[in-house]
């Protein structure tokens, strides 16, 4: 019985607790039996959050019993460690805040738990949402439930590896270049970055504002439309929120793919990705069009500028959103004989090496002489990009493309900056230009070196606000294709 809970869709979780035929309690408590027998090997949780969980799951069951009609009713979820749960510790994966506990609940966060959701625990995370493995967290190492000996992606790699081990329903995530839809693609997942200002970023330790968008990781499109719809909105205390009506998306979701014209992106050929990745793409393509999509080639000419671009304006905003952890108000401290000194003693004890190295360039970009050079010039190729997307979308409805260039890596195999940041080079156009962007599983394959299959993902981007055209033609693909069910973690059978 506790298996068979562990392994339920959000959708039917609600649907259950809703009924119930199950409580919200009993879904909490097998969620963190699930996490006490696994966690240890995938390191999903940061904290876990035992006795709040069920006292919550408690309340989600007086609210049922009372008649509310919660959509998320009793679904377990992680929540990605740089957002703010009040009286939680939220620590961004980095020493600096280690022991700091929010004040306060984030937006999207709190959307989830009025709509029945339960929090599971806080999930690990690169430091600051700063890479695209997890291994860049200070505090813990996060493995990929389908090979522990490779990552689970990143940033948002807790998030990702919690879902995928069945550790929760739903994994909240954000996403500045990649972060939710490159673990999902590595974990089996369908990762889903909405519009920018879609989700309000209140209480989303902010990384690179003009960029970030909270989103979910679930098993199936249906969940993640779900996890959209109850976060989804306007939100006052977000000046970059926007305030125009959101479009219901999980009663509305397609079954076939008739009458679009899906786009597949000229400079995006998977010829170079090797004939294993070439061959998976190859096939989705063609099961896009067997689904009634008609294939258009389509051409984004600057978005092979988007990995520099993004590693100025990203870095550039991060340096100035940093300067907040300097001892005073935040997190750790460091004395030293004067401010100045404990400033610096504080920010060199408590970033870790990537996080500096943003600073730092970030820093350089933005100062007096150099800002025209790189941060402007970065900010006119971030038009430019934008407006590739514009014209592309003159000609399609929606585009399809990797969502990487390669399946979940060993630790330590990138460990060059540069090979880790062209992690993103898929994803990152889509941030830029603030669309909507989803990963769905396409396939497996065995990489070399590797025991086992791991899932690849295909990137589905669409104009700004079609959230729900996008997840409408993902689910059309994954349920004609069922990619995600061909396996379960190798560990699931252990466990
Ligand atoms: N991997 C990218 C980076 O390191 C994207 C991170 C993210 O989306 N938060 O910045």
């Amino acid at each position: 019985m506790a298996d068979e809970l562990i392994e339920r869709s959000g959708a039917q979780i609600a649907a259950s607790v809703r009924s119930g035929s199950v409580s919200a309690v009993e879904v909490a408590a097998a969620t963190l039996a699930r996490v006490r027998a696994v966690d240890g090997l995938f390191g999903s949780y940061l904290t876990v959050l035992n006795e709040t969980a069920l006292a919550r799951a408690a309340g989600v069951d007086e609210r049922v019993r009372s008649g509310e009609q919660l959509p998320l009713a009793g679904v377990p979820i992680a929540v990605k460690d740089n957002m703010c749960l009040d009286g939680t510790r939220t620590t961004c994966g980095s020493k600096i805040l280690e022991q700091w506990i929010a004040p306060y609940t984030a937006t999207a966060v709190a959307r989830m738990l009025a709509a029945g959701a339960v929090p599971i625990g806080k999930a690990n995370c690169d430091e600051f949402a700063m890479g695209s493995s997890c291994e860049n967290s200070a505090l813990g190492v996060t493995r990929n439930p389908y090979d522990p000996t490779r990552v689970p992606g990143g940033s948002s790699g807790g998030s990702a590896a919690a879902v995928a081990a069945y550790e929760a329903a739903i994994g909240l995530g954000s996403d500045t270049g990649g972060s939710i839809r490159e673990p999902g693609a590595f974990c089996n997942l369908i990762g889903f970055k909405p519009t920018y200002g879609r989700v309000s970023r209140y209480g989303l330790i902010a990384f690179a504002s003009s960029l970030d968008q909270i989103g979910p990781l679930a098993r199936s499109v249906e969940d993640a439309a779900l996890a959209y719809d109850a976060m989804a909105g306007y939100d006052v205390m977000d000046a970059t929120s926007i305030d125009r009506p959101v479009e219901a998306t999980a009663g509305s979701l397609r079954e076939d793919l008739r009458g679009l014209r899906i786009g597949i992106v000229k400079e995006f050929g998977t010829a170079a990705l090797g004939d294993a990745m070439d061959a998976v793409y190859h096939d989705a393509y063609s099961d896009l069009e067997r689904l009634g999509a008609e294939l258009v080639e389509v051409s984004l000419p600057t978005a092979e500028y988007g990995v520099a671009t993004y590693y100025l304006i990203a870095p550039a905003e991060c340096s100035s959103n940093l300067a907040r952890f300097d001892g005073v108000r935040y997190g750790l401290r460091v004395g030293g004989e004067d401010v100045r000194q404990m400033y610096d003693r504080t920010r060199a004890a408590g970033f870790g090496p990537e996080v500096k190295r943003r600073i730092l360039i970030g820093t350089y970009a933005l100062s007096s002489g150099y800002y025209d050079a790189y941060y402007l010039r970065a900010q006119k190729v971030r038009t430019l990009i934008a407006q590739d997307f514009q014209r592309a979308f003159e000609a399609c409805d929606l585009i399809a493309c990797p969502a990487t260039s390669c399946p979940a890596f060993e630790f330590n195999a990138k460990n060059d900056p540069y090979s880790m940041y062209l992690m993103d080079y898929y994803t990152i156009p889509m941030a830029l230009a603030g669309l909507p962007a989803l990963s769905v599983p396409c396939g497996w394959m065995t990489p070399a070196g590797g025991s086992v299959p791991m899932p690849i993902g295909l990137q589905l981007s669409s104009p700004l606000f079609s959230e729900r055209l996008l997840l409408g033609a993902a689910h059309a693909y994954e349920q004609a294709t069922k990619h995600a069910q061909a396996r379960k973690p190798p560990s699931r059978v252990n466990a």
